[in-house]
């Protein structure tokens, strides 16, 4: 898909978005694929092979692909939960805290 292709695609799934009252959430994917999802380690030599990733700080394995999905989900809930303003009008945000455990059984 070229870059102008890509711009109309993400275009309407924004306008989709908005027009159905849903939230869109861009995150930056850059190193998703070498970050550990378990310990936020990124290193080059986490990825094993193309298929495997298995962190060298704290040897949590899975599909590296699986892994990359979840480290994504886990930076478009941080950016969800930064945009929700709990307790009263006035304070500051209150980013939560998201830990995800991997099902193994993907
Ligand atoms: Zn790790």
């Amino acid at each position: 898909m070229g870059k102008l292709e890509q711009q109309i695609v993400e275009q309407q799934i924004v306008d989709k978005a908005k027009s159905s009252g849903d939230t869109f959430i861009t995150v930056n994917p850059r190193f998703s694929s070498q970050q550990c999802q378990n310990c936020g380690q990124i290193a080059k030599e986490n990825r094993e092979s193309q298929a495997i990733f298995n962190c060298v700080k704290c040897r949590h394995e899975n599909h590296a692909d699986i892994n990359a999905g979840q480290v994504v989900l886990v930076q478009e809930l941080s950016v969800l939960a930064s945009t929700l303003y709990l307790g009263h009008a006035g304070q500051k945000p209150v980013l939560a805290q998201v830990h995800l455990k991997c099902s193994e059984n993907f």
